[in-house]
């Protein structure tokens, strides 16, 4: 049956790089959303405990509800209100005043500042407002954050952010003041962002992804932090034959056999979750094999007889060969397949 690794060790050292980056595990909230960027969210979540981070955000209620066991706090990045009141240790993020207005009395809020990304999050001159509405109905501010849209590129855009942030800083400072509140966490980085800077300020932490999965989201022209990837997939044979010169193998039997060849079928297919190989360039794995033909839903075929294969240790280059970004490679995998650490 395929499987996914998960390397405990790298995942370690990678987090020990952003810890000091960061200044402290204290520093660190795990980015565990999409179940842990496909690698599997209760397995990740008590890795990054083990390791002795505090924190965590994820996708919505349901995720949270699953790791809020094993963290001091876990904040919903992107769910509508819940209907039910969440554990105390869950927080919620308001991105809009409507979203403040229609949660529970009482409840945990990171409320989120639109500082140029435009997704999400309040307008700086809405900061008044919001503050009212959050002590009206006694919302507890636990944290206020935004999010960079270009802290990977090379472009000045990030310190843009980065300063309008902190000029909306001080107003909720004075504000939370003036109400008497508690202490707020402010917080802004995500993986680029923190790779980038050389301090996180006064932000109380850093929210990490992508890095801590092994991939350093900046362009090379910065210094490169080497970081090791995480997930490894795994293929299991099904069956082998010799595809004769002149066969073809597979839907719409794209590929033919220039000679007399060893062929495989392996149990992974674009039904698991990976991208599939449409047969006309030919993609290698980990170990250089060389796919034949087009995958279908639950298998797909390699040249030569191993037992199993490792489809990818390092999405990057798969990321290239189907045009996309490497978060999207892990992410995609089905929840169903086996993780393993090791
Ligand atoms: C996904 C996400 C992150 C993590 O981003 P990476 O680039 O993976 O580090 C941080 N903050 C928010 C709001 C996110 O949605």
């Amino acid at each position: 049956m395929a499987f996914i690794t998960l390397n405990k060790a790298h995942l370690f050292h990678n987090l020990h790089i952003l810890a000091i980056k960061a200044g402290g595990k204290e520093k660190l909230m795990a980015v565990l959303k999409d179940n842990a960027y496909g690698h599997g969210l209760r397995i990740m979540a008590e890795l990054c405990h083990e390791f002795g981070l505090k924190r965590a955000a994820v996708k919505n209620v349901e995720e949270a509800k699953s790791i809020a066991d094993l963290f001091d706090e876990v904040l919903v990045l992107v769910d509508a209100v819940p209907t039910e009141k969440l554990a105390h240790n869950i927080s919620f993020s308001a991105h809009s005043y409507a979203m403040l207005e229609s949660l529970h009395d009482g409840e945990n809020i990171h409320l989120s500042i639109d500082t140029g990304m435009h997704r999400n999050g309040i307008k700086e001159n809405e900061i008044e407002r919001a503050m009212e509405i959050i002590v009206q109905k006694k919302l507890q501010i636990k944290g206020v954050f935004t999010h960079f849209r270009s802290a990977d590129e090379l472009n000045s855009e990030f310190f843009w952010q980065r300063s309008l942030f902190e000029r909306a800083k001080k107003r909720i400072k004075a504000l939370a003041q003036q109400y008497g509140l508690p202490k707020i966490a402010f917080h802004s980085c995500n993986s680029a962002g923190l790779l980038r800077t050389d301090t996180l300020g006064d932000d109380a932490f850093a929210r990490v992804g992508i890095a801590m999965y092994g991939y350093n989201p900046l362009h090379p022209s910065f210094n490169p932090v080497l970081l090791k990837p995480v997930l490894a997939l795994w293929a299991e044979k099904l069956s082998t034959r010799v595809l004769k010169k002149g066969e073809h193998v597979g839907y719409g039997g794209v590929y033919e056999a220039p000679y007399d060849e060893v062929i495989s079928t392996y149990d992974i297919g674009y039904g698991d979750g990976f991208f599939r190989f449409n047969g006309i360039t030919s993609i290698a794995m980990a170990d250089g094999s060389v796919s034949k033909g087009r995958m279908s839903m639950d298998s797909f075929c390699l040249g030569g007889d191993a037992k199993e294969v490792c489809m990818f240790e390092n999405a990057t280059t798969l990321a290239q060969e189907f045009k996309t970004i490497t978060y999207e490679i892990p992410t995609k995998l089905s929840p169903a397949l086996k993780r393993i650490v090791i």
